[in-house]
């Protein structure tokens, strides 16, 4: 019978295979299977009507023996510790294969946004801001954007953490507005990234992205970006889809529209020309390119073998489980793991905190190029071990970032 997999499961997974590949000792593989520190707190707010509020958070940071604890917080009803540890794992080998000096860490408030006024939102995040703040700092831990947090909500973590420490400082967050010191090209670039990667493996795999169909499951900012960077290559995006259902058009869609269509009515669905799917059809439509966007696990032994897309860009984390993986692999689906498809957010994260370090800020043009070169490099560092290994692009990219915090760590020794 199939394995019922969690986030931190299939995490552990991983970190299992990328140990006996790179034949790491037990210790090691001990080590970086237990976050260095899981922070938990009660958030009590007043709420608009006069009541108190009380909400979970929560805060791991995974390991920093690269640099600080990067990573971001999303807002979701049920978030547990679990399956932030797994994010803050994925979040250090991350920001290894992406080579930028940072640890993992993720965060998350058990909350439910859309019942929540902005006001609510934002005593919540300064509140949860506050209780973990001895933890936080731009030499400590630097929190970013996820599922349900935004640019507004990275500004009220700037001001909190300044307000308390009585001076302003920028850097202590990244992914926030541009006029407070947040970079060009950070709110797109996780989107955008994915489609970096998706143009190198086209090229590698001899496909022409000109009119390739592409699926996109989840347009927040992630799939939103996704979609305009896709079709500035040329390829038609055929179908997105968000929390209550997707829309398919095979002549392509136009983002901007379709976005301000989920302004109005609050769902990407029944716009016009499109045919209403539910989110399951969407991914195994047939399609060139599928970009799951959206949650974990969404691909799992029950649907994989139905995924008719010749390639698979994972732009949010964990949505393969490791016996789709299999499927993939047998069916020469090229899969382009999360932790190298989605790194161009955490890159341009480091951007910004590097701005902000020197007080300067880049242009656009600046932002975009070193975004690219750094993720073609990271691509083809993992396509070369892949090769190497006969293996999934996964597994390369778990034995590049796994293997280079195993070397840190082994280099800085363990104190005392
Ligand atoms: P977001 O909140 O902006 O958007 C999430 C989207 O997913 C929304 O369109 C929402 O409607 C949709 N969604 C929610 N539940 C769904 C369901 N059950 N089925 C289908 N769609 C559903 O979040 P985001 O920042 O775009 O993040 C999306 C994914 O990308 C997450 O896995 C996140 O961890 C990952 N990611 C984000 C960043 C970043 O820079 N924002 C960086 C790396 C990875």
């Amino acid at each position: 019978m199939a394995e019922e997999h969690t986030a931190l499961s299939v995490a552990l997974s991983q970190l299992k295979l990328a140990s006996k590949k790179l034949e790491l000792d037990a210790g090691m593989h001990k080590m970086l299977s237990q976050p260095k520190r899981s922070i938990s707190v009660s958030i009590d707010i007043r709420t608009d009507n006069g009541t108190v509020g009380v909400f979970n958070g929560i805060r791991v940071q995974h390991w920093d023996a690269r640099g600080p604890f990067k990573g971001g917080i999303r807002y979701y009803p049920n978030i547990t510790l679990d399956e932030v540890t797994a994010l803050a794992m994925l979040m250090t080998w991350k920001c290894a294969l992406a080579d930028i000096p940072f640890g993992g860490a993720k965060g998350g408030v058990c909350v439910d946004t859309k019942k929540m006024s902005k006001h609510e939102l934002e005593r919540l995040t300064r509140r949860y801001v506050s209780l973990i703040f001895d933890y936080l700092g731009p030499q400590r831990d630097i929190l970013a954007p996820d599922m349900y947090t935004d640019a507004q909500t990275m500004a009220w973590i700037m001001d909190t953490y300044s307000q308390l420490k009585g001076y302003s400082i920028p850097e202590s967050v990244t992914g926030k507005p541009v006029e407070i010191g947040g970079s060009w090209g950070r709110t797109e670039a996780t989107g955008r990234g994915v489609i970096y990667c998706v143009k190198q493996a086209a090229e590698n795999n001899g496909l022409k992205l000109k009119n390739a169909k592409i699926a996109i499951q989840g347009f927040g900012n992630v799939g939103y970006h996704a979609a305009i960077a896709a079709k500035e290559t040329g390829a038609k995006v055929i179908a997105v889809s968000d929390s209550t259902g997707g829309i398919y058009c095979p002549d392509g869609l136009n983002p901007p529209e379709v976005l301000a269509h989920k302004e109005k009515t609050q769902s990407v669905q029944n716009y016009q020309g499109c045919r209403n799917i539910t989110n399951e059809e969407l991914l195994e439509l047939p399609c060139d390119v599928l970009i799951p966007a959206a949650l974990e696990n969404q691909i799992t032994c029950k649907n994989a073998d139905k995924i008719k897309a010749k390639m698979v860009a994972e732009a949010a984390n964990g949505p393969t489980t490791p016996d789709a993986d299999k499927v993939f692999y047998e069916k020469k689906i090229c899969l382009i793991p999360d932790i190298l498809a989605n790194c161009g957010g955490v890159t341009v994260s480091y951007f910004e905190w590097v701005q902000n370090l020197t007080r300067e800020q880049w242009p656009l043009e600046k932002v975009n190029r070193k975004l690219e070169e750094k993720m073609t490099k990271a691509f083809n560092n993992v396509v070369g071990i892949a090769a190497k290994q006969e293996s999934d692009m996964r597994t390369g990219a778990l034995m590049l970032g796994v293997g280079r915090v195993a070397n840190a760590i082994k280099t800085l020794g363990l104190w005392p």
